[in-house]
């Protein structure tokens, strides 16, 4: 008999499910907050000739000099932060959460956040310790201060905005946690496209503060590239975690121009930051429709029997999220991605249809 997974394997993982990622095949998809608009005609044949003269036959070059130049160029990190490239900010959670993984290391995050924390946190083998938010989905900043003074974590994760909720958290309890914070704090800035504000220049004020970003958002969610920046130390260190060749040359070059063209996303994001505004004004005219702010791009809803409301919704074609079951406090919540207007009127569409047809 040959060894099977389940003598072989640890048994945290056998426990696990996979990442799981709904087919969206004909349908409107308005579930992972992707950026609907693609680039222009002219831009899109100007990167396919980029793309052509990449040497393909190569490995990347090692530290991503020029990418990492535009970056710090174009998207504001101050002069004395050093930054740091990932496969997707995913990779940047992996390589935090392996560095920090000592013997019984704890993480904190308040709950619910992005999930990735917790599931890098505990395939590292560090502790999780989620702190729940308050009722109305704001930071519990006793709580998380007393988290932090019993655990001492290792890191803290804050989603500045939060995602699935949508949010910035108030900068004052922000600021309260980086004066207890014993360890690393990352604000990891998804969603900084949309909610135009940033630690970025906090970077040189404090060194245990590190900024994590990526593409994806913005409009290229396509190509994996997450960077963070933090003091040289901290990056020099993380640096070791990075696997070689983490980046492909096609996504380096695709994340160049993109940049070099950065002008025309940010132009693509404002339109769905006003559209965002118009979506939230149509759902909360809808009657039993509930939403709470959002500076991201997605508005979380609550409304009675979310799950049939979400089923019914693809039954009419839309993909949204249900994260009714991701976490006590979201109960009865769906999370709406801010598609293009049309997108968005497909989705208003299905929901008055489900919530029609209960
Ligand atoms: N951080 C947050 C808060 C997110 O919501 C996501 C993706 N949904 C990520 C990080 C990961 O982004 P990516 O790996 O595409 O860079």
């Amino acid at each position: 008999m040959s060894t099977t997974p389940q003598d072989l394997l640890r048994p945290d993982i056998l426990a696990m499910s996979s990442y799981h990622v709904p087919p969206a095949a004909g349908l409107v998809k308005l579930d992972a907050m992707e950026n609907p608009y693609a680039l222009p005609g002219a831009l899109k044949r100007a990167l396919a000739d980029r793309l052509a003269a990449v040497a393909i036959n190569r490995y990347p070059a090692p530290s991503y000099v020029r990418l990492k130049q535009l970056i710090r160029e174009k998207l504001g990190v101050p002069a004395g932060a050093e930054v740091l490239v990932g496969n997707g900010s995913d990779e940047l959670i992996t390589m935090i959460s392996v560095a920090t993984a000592k013997p019984g290391a704890t993480v904190v995050a308040p709950a619910p956040s992005f999930v990735m924390y917790d599931l890098s946190t505990r395939l590292a083998g560090s502790r999780f310790m989620p702190v729940p938010l308050a009722a109305d989905l704001s930071l519990d900043v006793d709580a998380m201060l007393a988290a932090i003074a019993e655990h001492r974590p290792a890191v803290v994760w804050l989603a500045y905005p939060n995602n699935p909720t949508g949010d910035c958290f108030r900068r004052a309890d922000v600021e309260r946690i980086l004066a207890a914070a014993p360890g690393l704090v990352v604000l990891d800035e998804a969603y900084q496209p949309f909610a135009l504000d940033s630690w970025m220049d906090e970077l040189s004020r404090h060194d245990h503060l590190v900024v994590m970003r990526t593409v994806s958002k913005l409009g290229l969610a396509g190509i994996r590239i997450g960077y963070m920046a933090a003091s040289p130390r901290w990056i020099a260190e993380f640096d070791k975690v990075r696997p070689p060749y983490n980046v492909s040359v096609l996504d380096e070059a695709a994340a160049e121009f993109a940049l070099e063209h950065l002008d025309v996303l940010q132009a693509q994001c404002a339109r769905i930051r006003d559209d965002r505004e118009r979506l939230r004004a149509a759902l909360d005219a809808i009657p039993g429709v509930a939403t709470f702010p959002s500076r991201a791009n997605f508005v979380l809803v609550r409304v009675a029997g979310a799950t049939a409301v979400a089923a019914g919704m693809r039954e009419r074609g839309v993909l949204i999220k249900d994260v009714s079951r991701m976490h006590p406090l979201l109960a009865d919540c769906l999370r709406l991605t801010v598609g293009t207007p049309d997108e968005n009127a497909a989705m208003l569409e299905a929901l008055r249809g489900a919530l029609a047809g209960r």
